[in-house]
């Protein structure tokens, strides 16, 4: 008989640095490892690339993967099943401790790439496996990964179902059940359904906003906000800049629409939407129109806003980072006034964002805003749409796959409790077939 086990590694008592083990008896899969930006972010110059392992998961901002040598087992493969950083962003410092490839869709692949090169402490030379939603990869003859299309604030997410002999185990982190998105197609939902047909033996899944009543709209929605907003900013002359998250490539594509309509040139700026948006692009994931232009670092950005405001910011719409408010960022500089890009009386800064509720990002939101409202800008919050399915997408989910174990991930306890609610409607008992699981714990299933 083959044990299973799901290994709580981080992710289960915060949000950010997911990373959770499946072990199918010796053989252990690893999904996601990822990065707990506020915990880097408070101390204010702490130099990532160089820190050890060790020091980072004493700070809490990597997963503390040394339960893992508790676990009987060898890692097999690590399979990251989107491209955001709280997925991600651990692997150059954990990585190297795994003789084992990372598996990833193909974008996802390229970012984990491009986060191994900025490595300055270790080498990290495992593989790397792109492998396209709707394919799968043998981990062992009798351990299949594959990945299942679904929707997310970051193209190319997918779902990871591994396949075993004693059943699938359903990794669904992150997800939103967008049926009619901006790009790329709806989640594969009769894949979805097959599955659940099938039979699922455990679904680990995130809780994060199943607290959240309804239904989360598309990104449809959020891609008519934009338009709407941009369009509308146009009765009176000025400058007009916008900021969102640089690695939400259909808002992005959205903005860049939008500035086409407004006949404006787009300009984006900032380092980290030059990565997100020029390797969407080399994946023929978007199309750039020919005007657009890019620029990343800081050098660049600075000479392209003197160039804007020599030429006449009316004919541009700058696209930029700092929707949090983040120090450093391209919207807080220019707060500062420490670019060219000086706001005058009238002009529209939009937050296609919102602001992520910790009491940093909330400091630090509410000190840019200020800054910028004494400048006589005019601002435009929450401009957006939610990238995780709210409590009754989980409940259409849960239907769906009916696992026979359902354990909450990615999320605080509070999150958890909620979750564990939900699936109590759908049927579920807590502590018989839906599980509060906490860092550090194995569950055998
Ligand atoms: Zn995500």
């Amino acid at each position: 008989m083959t044990e299973i086990g799901i290994v709580a590694v981080g992710g289960y008592n915060e949000m950010g640095k997911n990373m959770t083990g499946v072990r199918i008896d010796n053989d252990i899969i690893v999904l996601d490892m990822g990065l707990r930006l506020d915990r880097v972010q408070i101390h204010e110059d702490l130099e990532v690339d160089e820190m050890h392992s060790m020091d980072l998961i004493k700070l809490g901002a990597i997963p503390d993967d040394t339960v893992m040598k508790e676990v009987g087992g060898k890692v097999k493969a690590i399979v990251c099943a989107h491209g955001h950083l709280d997925h991600i962003g651990a692997i150059p410092k954990l990585a190297h401790r795994y003789n084992a490839p990372i598996v990833a869709t193909p974008y996802t692949a390229e970012l984990v790439k491009h986060e191994i090169s900025d490595e300055r402490k270790f080498r990290v030379k495992n593989e790397i496996i792109p492998v396209k939603t709707g394919g799968t990869y043998d981990v062992t003859p009798d351990i299949q990964v594959e990945f299942i299309r679904m929707q997310h604030s970051i193209v190319d997410a997918a779902f990871a179902a591994i396949h075993t002999t004693e059943g699938v185990i359903l990794y669904a982190s992150d997800f939103k059940l967008d049926r009619t998105p901006t790009i790329g197609e709806a989640p594969d939902f009769q894949r979805l359904r097959k599955l659940g047909k099938e039979g699922v033996k455990a679904m680990v899944t995130e809780s994060t906003n199943s607290g959240n009543s309804g239904k989360t709209p598309s990104e449809q929605i959020a891609k008519d906000l934009v338009r709407d907003v941009l369009l509308g900013t146009e009765e009176t002359e000025g400058g007009v800049i916008i900021t969102t998250f640089s690695s939400h490539v259909s808002r992005i594509n959205a903005i860049i629409q939008a500035a086409e309509e407004m006949e404006r040139i787009p300009v984006l700026l900032g380092r980290s939407m030059e990565r997100y948006m020029s390797i969407a692009e080399k994946l023929d994931l978007i199309k750039f129109p020919d005007n657009l232009e890019i620029h990343g670092n800081r050098n660049a950005v600075d000479k392209a806003f003197k160039r804007i405001i020599n030429d006449g910011k009316e004919k541009y719409l700058p696209i930029v980072t700092g929707h949090q408010g983040e120090p450093n960022a391209i919207l807080t500089r220019v707060a500062n006034g420490e670019t060219h890009y000086n706001i005058e009386s009238g002009d529209k800064v939009v937050f296609s964002a919102n602001t992520i509720p910790n009491p940093m990002t909330i400091a630090n939101r509410y000190a840019l805003e200020t800054k910028l409202k004494m400048r006589g800008a005019r601002l435009y919050d929450n401009v957006h749409v939610s990238g995780h399915a709210g409590r009754e997408d989980h409940w259409e989910l849960l239907r769906m796959i009916s696992p026979e174990q359902v354990i909450p991930s990615h999320g605080n306890i509070e999150m958890h409790a909620n979750y564990v609610e939900m699936a109590e409607d759908a049927g579920y008992v807590f502590g018989d077939t839906v599980h509060i699981m906490r860092n550090g714990e194995e569950m055998i299933i």
